[in-house]
C-alpha cells in the first residue's frame, strides 16, 4: 500500500518527542477520586469539552484511574454517587510512556491500543533521594496528529 506520511511528517515523529507536544500536567482538567458527582461537578465535566478525565488520589501528579466522559451516562446528578463508584465498575487501564518515547513509536502505541490517550512520565534522578517517576502530563493521538499537520 502507499506511504501515508511525506518525508517531512516522517521526519518531525521520528525526531519529536512526546516532551514536545504534551499537555502539562498543570492545564489538565482532572478530578480527585473522593470526588462526589453533583450537579456542579457533573457541570464541570461537560463545560471541560473532554473526553477522558483523569483521576487522581491526594495528589495530581499520582495518577490512579481514567473516567470517560461516556461513563456518566446512567449518572443522576441526584444520586450524588461518589467517582470511585463509577471508576471501579469500568476500570479503564492506565497507559504511560516515557517523556523521551518517540512520535513514531507512540503513534503506533496508539495505533495498536484501545486507548488514544497516554500518561507522560519521566525518571526524575535530580534530587538527593532515589529516582522516582514523575508526571508530566498527558498526550493523545491529537496532539501527535496536530504535529503532522503543523509540518506539512
Ligand atoms: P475529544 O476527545 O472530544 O476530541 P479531548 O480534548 O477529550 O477531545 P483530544 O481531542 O484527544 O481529547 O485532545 C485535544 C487536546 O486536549 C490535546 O492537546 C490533549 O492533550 C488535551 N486533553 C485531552 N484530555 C485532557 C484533559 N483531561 N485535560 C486537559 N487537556 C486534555
Ligand atoms: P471513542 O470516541 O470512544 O474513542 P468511537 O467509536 O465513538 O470511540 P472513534 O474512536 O472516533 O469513535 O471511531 C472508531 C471507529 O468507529 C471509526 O472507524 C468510526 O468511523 C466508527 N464509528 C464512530 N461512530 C460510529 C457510529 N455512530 N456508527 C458506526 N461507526 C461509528
Amino acid at each position: 500500500g502507499g506511504d501515508p506520511y511525506s518525508d517531512l511528517s516522517k521526519g518531525v515523529l521520528r525526531c519529536r518527542t512526546v516532551e514536545d507536544v504534551l499537555t502539562p500536567l498543570e492545564d489538565c482538567f482532572m478530578l480527585d477520586v473522593s470526588t462526589v458527582l453533583d450537579f456542579g461537578v457533573l457541570a464541570s465535566i461537560m463545560q471541560s469539552g473532554h473526553t477522558r478525565i483523569p483521576v487522581y488520589e491526594e495528589e495530581r501528579s499520582n495518577i490512579v484511574d481514567m473516567l470517560y466522559l461516556k461513563d456518566l451516562a446512567f449518572v443522576d446528578p441526584e444520586d450524588c454517587t461518589p467517582l470511585s463508584t463509577i471508576t471501579r465498575f469500568y476500570n479503564h487501564p492506565l497507559h504511560f510512556v516515557f517523556n523521551d518515547t518517540k512520535l513514531d513509536a507512540v503513534l503506533e502505541e496508539f495505533k495498536r491500543g484501545k486507548s488514544h490517550l497516554a500518561i507522560v512520565q519521566k525518571v526524575n534522578n535530580e534530587g538527593e533521594g532515589d529516582p522516582f517517576y514523575e508526571v508530566l502530563g498527558l498526550v493523545t493521538l491529537e496532539d501527535v496528529i496536530e504535529e503532522i499537520i503543523r509540518s506539512e
